[in-house]
């Protein structure tokens, strides 16, 4: 596996382009605020022309366009609007307006690899995927890191891609941390895989189903999420410092003792089985025509579904515990107002 830092990359290329960043979320608050404090001095943020968001875009001292005004104007187009909704984007905004042999950018491989875009052949098509939220990627790029990046080229029309996307990551502060070299498909299906199974899907099963055994046990709610939901961050970071077994010298050897005995019955072998099904899913497709899908639908299983976990009794006695403990909000990562 290749890594690439700073010193791999020219960082000039990025800085002589017009980039345009449509979308101005998670990702593209961070993109667009990093590229501009690196140098990039032609960085303008792509909406639409009734966007709530264009006055955070603009409250940052940034330029805002219309995206297919942005497409006519820029070397550079990253797109980081909604993955189900990019499909459209390039359809209504970018396909025929998008300068000849300029750049098309991606932070997931989804609408590439699993053909829902099919790029023009004259443009350069590559990745740039921060591995980390888009708050994240602003907070420590501020703080004068930053988050490692995968970086990869679907279409090479200039022979320049490659080049053109470290300088971009490096742009983002990816070099301070480290840009890894991978593909669409690797970098695709081992995102879905990894937010399904542990980020978020597995995470979040694991811990609210903990919380209601212990509530409906009996045990104070207060209780109950503290152990299964605020230590999470605690072992975490142990582990993200030293792996398992850092995490595993520090607690104490009861703790450590159930650890071995017990998790391996709550994660067992038909987990593993069901594990290996939702792989399948994600690798054949199946996952993305359905989500796809849904937003044929106005996404209206998905929204019950957000509506009805938002309403979770973990969510009620976690808002009220956090407000005693002012210091998680002190340094806290998003800002609604803002990003
Ligand atoms: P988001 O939902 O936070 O933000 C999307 C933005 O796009 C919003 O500002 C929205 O107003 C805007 N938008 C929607 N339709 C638009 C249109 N037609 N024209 C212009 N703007 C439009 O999205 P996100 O989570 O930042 O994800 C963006 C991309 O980054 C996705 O491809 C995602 O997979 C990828 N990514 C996200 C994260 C993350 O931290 N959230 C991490 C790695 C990669
Ligand atoms: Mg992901």
């Amino acid at each position: 596996m290749r890594v690439y830092y700073d010193r791999d990359a020219d960082v000039n290329l990025i800085k002589g382009k017009k980039v345009a960043i449509v979308g101005y979320g998670s990702q593209g608050h961070a993109h667009a605020n990093n590229l501009n404090d690196s140098g990039v001095k032609e960085v303008v943020v792509a909406l639409r022309k009734d966007s709530a968001t264009r006055k955070k875009a603009e409250d940052a001292g940034l330029k805002v366009m219309d995206a297919t005004e942005a497409a006519k104007w820029a070397d550079v187009v990253m797109v980081l609007t909604p993955d189900e909704l990019q499909r459209h984007l390039w359809e209504d905004d970018l396909r025929d307006n998008m300068k000849e042999g300029a750049s098309l950018a991606f932070a997931h491989g989804l609408n590439i690899h699993f053909r829902l875009i099919e790029p023009r052949p004259d443009l350069d098509v590559f990745m740039v995927a921060p591995k980390g939220p888009g708050h994240t990627v602003r907070s420590e790029y501020n703080r004068g890191g930053g988050v490692p990046c995968l970086i990869a080229v679907h279409q090479d029309a200039s022979g320049n891609a490659h080049d053109i996307g470290l300088s971009y990551a490096a742009g983002i502060g990816g070099g301070r941390a480290g840009i890894i070299g991978t593909t669409f498909k690797e970098e695709c299906e081992t995102d879905l895989f990894g937010e399904q199974v542990v980020l978020c899907g597995g995470l979040t099963s694991l811990i609210t189903a903990a919380y209601e055994t212990l509530t409906e046990a009996g045990y104070a709610p207060e209780m109950a999420y503290f152990e299964c939901l605020h230590e999470v961050k605690l072992i975490v970071d142990l582990m993200y410092e030293g792996g398992i077994a850092n995490m595993r010298y520090s607690v104490s050897n009861t703790a450590e003792y159930g650890d071995y005995t017990r998790g391996p019955r709550i994660i067992n072998d038909q987990t593993k089985a069901e594990m290996k099904k939702v792989l399948d899913e994600i690798q054949s497709g199946q996952f993305t025509r359905e989500w796809m899908l849904e937003n044929e639908v106005g996404q209206t299983s998905f929204k019950t579904v957000r509506a009805r976990a938002a309403e979770h009794p973990i969510e009620e006695v976690g808002a009220k515990l956090r407000a005693m403990m002012p210091w998680i909000a002190e340094n806290k990562l998003v800002d609604k107002e803002k990003n």
